[in-house]
């Protein structure tokens, strides 16, 4: 007797799954909650984080299953061309889940709950995906934070923040895509560009008439001492830099100079007790200068390219 499958959720997890289920002789049934598979790539507000503009950051070689690839060109897919390329696969497999079918219970044996009544099946299979609610960290202040705070779960529409100031927090590429859907919205896309890069590798050949750069500088060796606010609350990456704190600058400085026009300006934060070792690392600059905060401790450096 064939052995009967649920599977529950119609995102790419589950539509894989069924897939090759049922080129193995098992008789499967897709549940999907939505109206629609495709799973995060659906877009659907409230069960996806998926924003209109967003684009995958997995190459189309990458986010494709191996037995059918993508039909366009982009490197990296849009997210309506990963959904166009999963529907593309529910047909030419033929998976038709039961939509509107929001599983509420499962229990052993295996009964699956709908609102429509309870089935048995043989065995089940979980895609219900990772990603349907957002999660904010619990970064403390922010509960009495008077503005809107939201998550890139919510985000849909640039035009909502105009003429507000955005505070985008994370370092990865949602937050660049989201930057640059906002710097579109303000017309400004052609004056910046945002770019994941490493120091400036992505810029590799270019020249700028000035750099200015906030990069990590905290000893490992202060990690203990620091505020627990920081501490626990600041991602690694964007604190520490080697055990003296100077491992960014040491790879920033000779960078920025082949990246400069002459004449051209380096501007830095340092940290507190780094004037001296930065001094030394700016050897063969010319103008080089400190600039104090106002606890009247070095804190920005300046330097030009000499020749
Ligand atoms: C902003 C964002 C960007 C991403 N970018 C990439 C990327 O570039 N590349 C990449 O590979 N991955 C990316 N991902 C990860 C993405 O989640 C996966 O690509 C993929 O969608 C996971 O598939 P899944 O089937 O496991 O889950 P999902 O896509 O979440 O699908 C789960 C499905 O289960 C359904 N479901 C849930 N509960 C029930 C229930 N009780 N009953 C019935 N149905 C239910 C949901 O409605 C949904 O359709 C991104 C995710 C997000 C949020």
């Amino acid at each position: 007797m064939t052995d009967s499958v649920a599977v529950i959720g119609a995102g790419p997890g589950g539509l894989i799954t069924a897939r090759w289920l049922s080129a193995q002789g098992f008789e499967v049934t897709i549940f999907e909650s939505g109206t629609e598979l495709g799973g995060q790539w659906t877009g659907a507000p409230g069960r996806s984080g998926v924003w209109p503009d967003m684009h995958a950051n997995t190459s189309r070689i990458l986010t494709a299953f191996s037995d059918l690839s993508h039909d366009g060109t982009a490197t990296f897919p849009s997210n309506r061309d990963v959904h166009h390329y999963l529907r593309r696969y529910a047909e030419m497999f033929d998976l038709v889940p039961r939509y509107g079918a929001e599983v509420l219970r499962l229990s052993r044996g295996w009964i699956v709950e709908t609102s429509n009544g309870s089935e048995q099946f043989d065995r089940v299979v979980v895609a219900s995906g990772r990603f349907q609610s957002p999660v904010i960290p619990a970064v403390p202040g922010l509960d009495t934070f008077a503005g809107e705070v939201g998550s890139t779960f919510a985000f849909r529409d640039p035009d909502r923040y105009r003429g507000k100031r955005v505070l985008v927090a994370g370092c990865a590429v949602s937050a660049l895509e989201i930057a640059t859907a906002n710097a579109r919205m303000h017309g400004l896309e052609n004056r910046i560009r945002l770019l994941e890069s490493d120091l400036l590798g992505a810029v590799e050949g270019e020249r700028f008439d000035a750099i200015v750069s906030n990069p990590p500088y905290i000893p490992e060796s202060d990690r203990s001492s620091l505020h627990a606010q920081v501490r626990e609350y600041e991602p690694a990456s964007a604190l520490f830099a080697g055990v003296d704190g100077l491992a960014i600058y040491e790879r920033l400085i000779p960078q920025a100079y082949a990246a400069l026009k002459r004449d051209g300006l380096l501007a830095m934060e340092i940290g507190s007790g780094q004037r001296e070792a930065i001094a030394a690392l700016l050897g063969g600059w010319e103008d080089v200068r400190f600039v104090d905060d106002l606890q009247g401790i070095p804190r920005v450096a300046l330097a030009k390219r000499a020749d």
